[in-house]
């Protein structure tokens, strides 16, 4: 969905992005990850068309977003970190001025304002004030705006900054909603916990380079394979070269009574692994899935990254 290459972003005095390449696949939810300053904010800014960049090129669905910016903007939707509402408009309004603002065809509008009030849980809130929402409320509404035109891609910077537990939660299933509706979006948040939650990928940032961009093992992606740990009760020599002639299976660690592997396969080939380590008398204690954490992988790739190197 998105292809970046050798970009090079300079403020005034300071390069804030410096020969960026990655890729975002359609249908991810890319985490957006990076300690302040790393360079997050101006790279969605630069997908979005908002910053031209000194140099490289940016490609959303297979356009040009120098060349072709608002071909660009009619598939994607952008939430910036600090947006504005109109705070007189009614929600109703608020949605239908960003419809109109988007291009979409007058004859549509009110179908589309129906149907994003109920993708966010507005629709009984239509006739109340911009400034009288609640601050979940209001992001709820940002994100409308942003999406109100049914884009394939959708930018979020720092989306849940601000609202409580009960209202990050909701924004996580949302984001799974948004995603299992065929949307691809990329994330930033200094809140990785809450990312862990949805995110298929981590890109992560520092001093304006990419430190890492791959998929998170264990995520609700159909494009990685799951990672399962395994323990036994009673140890067993042979418990590594057994998994190493399974098909589906590729180690990451193995002892005699634990082993970590990626599996590739659905929830049924799962379980017929399962039934034949049992069949194969291992004393299967454990056998679970193991879901990569956003955090520890954060610090881990920001570890490997001297200090010295910062600007
Ligand atoms: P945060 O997590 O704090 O939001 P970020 O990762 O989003 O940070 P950016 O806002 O993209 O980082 O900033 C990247 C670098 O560019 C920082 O060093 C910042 O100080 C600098 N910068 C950002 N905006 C400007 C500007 N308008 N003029 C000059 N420098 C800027």
């Amino acid at each position: 969905m998105i292809e970046i290459s050798n970009l090079t972003f300079d403020y005034p005095g300071h390069r804030a992005l410096d020969e960026v390449s990655l890729t975002v696949q359609t249908g991810s939810v890319t985490a957006l990850v990076g300690p302040n300053g790393a360079g997050k904010t101006t790279l969605m800014r630069c997908i979005a068309g908002l910053e031209t960049p000194l140099s490289g090129s940016i490609q959303v669905g297979g356009m040009d977003v120098v060349e072709k910016p608002r071909e660009v903007h009619r598939i994607m939707g952008y939430l910036s970190d600090f947006f504005g509402l109109y705070e007189d408009l009614t929600v109703a309004q608020c949605l239908e001025y960003a419809a109109a603002s988007q291009g979409l065809p007058t004859q549509e509008i009110d179908t589309a304002i129906a149907l994003t009030a109920r993708r966010l849980d507005l629709s009984d809130r239509l006739q109340q004030t911009g400034g009288s929402l609640s601050r979940g409320l209001r992001q709820r509404l940002a994100i409308g705006q942003a999406i109100i035109h049914g884009p394939k891609m959708l930018l979020l910077d720092e989306p849940a900054s601000g609202l409580d537990p009960e209202a990050r939660a909701s924004l996580a299933t949302l984001f799974r909603q948004l995603q299992a509706n065929g949307m691809t979006l990329l994330v930033s948040s200094h809140i990785l916990a809450e990312l862990d939650e949805y995110s298929t990928h981590m890109l992560s940032l520092r001093n304006g380079r990419v430190l890492e961009n791959r998929a998170l093992s264990g995520a609700q992606s159909a494009i990685a394979s799951k990672r399962l740990r395994l323990s036994l009760a009673l140890a067993e020599s042979r418990l590594p070269t057994w998994l190493e002639q399974q098909v589906p299976v590729t180690l990451i660690k193995a002892e005699a009574d634990f082993a970590e592997f990626d599996f590739q396969g659905d929830l049924s080939a799962q379980s017929a692994l399962l039934g034949e380590l049992v069949t194969a008398g291992f004393a299967v204690a454990s056998f679970a899935e193991h879901k990569e954490n956003l955090q520890h992988s954060y610090l881990q790739s920001v570890a490997v990254q001297p200090k010295g190197s910062q600007r």
